[in-house]
């Protein structure tokens, strides 16, 4: 497959072929590994536990992945990761930086460890994935690096401060690094996730427990917010909306710097852009029957 890519020089083409993800081995991640090794793309699936459910579904569909090592924490592990793929297929051409789980906590009860690990893994990295790969990407010219970023990139919501924060930096990373690297002939872009039904919850989800305590001063809010998300999520749709808009923008290079992808993302985002913040954060707590602010001006005799 031959794509022109977004470069300075019109008539060069580029070849996107090998393409690394990150946390492939459950969810979105799994999800699009399996799309573009079904389209024709050469997927290093990069896995940090056990690699049974990949291989399971990538045997049942007679395709060819191969499983790497990868812990987004551990430069070590990145480092000799993106050697290996360099090593054995010369290039890494596409980096899908897909790694990421969630915290569950107030601002209030958040601990530096959880707080260190949210912004580790989802933020930190990110950036260490990235920083591995570009030199490469610029030896050969170009590349396209997609970052699974979510509308909770774009608005806030209670009990999420964290991963709201995280996906917030993704989102300004993503901004700042497409205007690094653009004029190299990479390509940046995110894909703001809406909820899907994967291991996020069931199994990703990291909740702190002083906020999830029955005598927490925010266990009303708890009650009642965290069981809509997680349901949301649980029973969410599956993840193939998310491999398939990862595969377009692999392959038109003119995409969109933000793409949204699912019910909730192309429901607020739209509506973050055209409210004024006052008006979107009202919307935001009636749509999710959140308690209203209560406050009261006194001024000084
Ligand atoms: P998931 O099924 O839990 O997948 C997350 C993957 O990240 C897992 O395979 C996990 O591996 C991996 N991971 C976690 N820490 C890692 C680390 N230190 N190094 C390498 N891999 C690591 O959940 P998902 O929903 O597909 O999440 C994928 C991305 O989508 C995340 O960035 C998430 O923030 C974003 N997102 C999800 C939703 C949603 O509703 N599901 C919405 C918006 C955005 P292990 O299995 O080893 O833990």
């Amino acid at each position: 497959m031959v794509l022109a890519r977004s470069a300075p020089r019109k008539e060069e083409i580029f070849m996107l072929r090998n393409v690394l993800i990150t946390g492939a081995g459950s969810g979105m991640g799994m999800a699009t590994a399996l799309l573009l090794a079904q389209s024709g793309y050469r997927v290093f699936a990069g896995v940090r536990g056990s690699t049974d459910a990949l291989m399971t579904e990538t045997q049942a569909r007679g395709l060819d992945i191969t499983p790497v090592t990868l812990d987004v924490q551990d430069t070590r592990s990145i480092r000799a990761a993106v050697a290996r793929i360099i090593d054995e297929a010369g290039s890494v051409d596409v980096l899908v930086n897909n790694a990421g789980f969630g915290l569950l906590a107030t601002i209030e009860d958040g601990t530096d460890e959880e707080i260190f690990q949210q912004f580790d893994v989802n933020v930190l990295g990110l950036i260490r994935m990235t920083r591995e790969v570009l030199p490469h990407m610029r030896e050969a010219g170009g590349g396209v690096i997609i970052n699974i970023s979510s509308f909770l990139g774009r608005m806030g919501l209670p009990l999420l401060a964290h991963y709201n924060a995280s996906k917030y930096a993704v989102e300004g990373i993503t901004d700042s690094l497409r205007l690094e690297v653009g004029p190299l002939g990479i390509r940046v872009h995110s894909v703001l996730a809406g909820l899907f039904g994967t291991n996020f919850v069931k199994k990703g989800l990291v909740a702190n427990t002083a906020t999830t305590s029955e005598t927490s001063p925010y266990a009303e809010l708890v009650a009642h917010f965290a069981p809509i998300v997680a349901k949301a999520i649980n029973e969410g749709p599956t993840p193939e909306p998310i491999a398939r808009a990862v595969k377009n923008i692999i392959e038109n290079d003119d995409s969109d710097i933000a793409v949204m992808v699912g019910q909730e993302a192309e429901q607020f985002v739209p509506l973050r852009r055209s409210l004024e913040d006052k008006a979107f954060e009202a919307r935001i707590v009636e749509t999710f029957g959140l308690p209203s602010a209560r406050s009261k001006v006194v001024k000084p005799e």
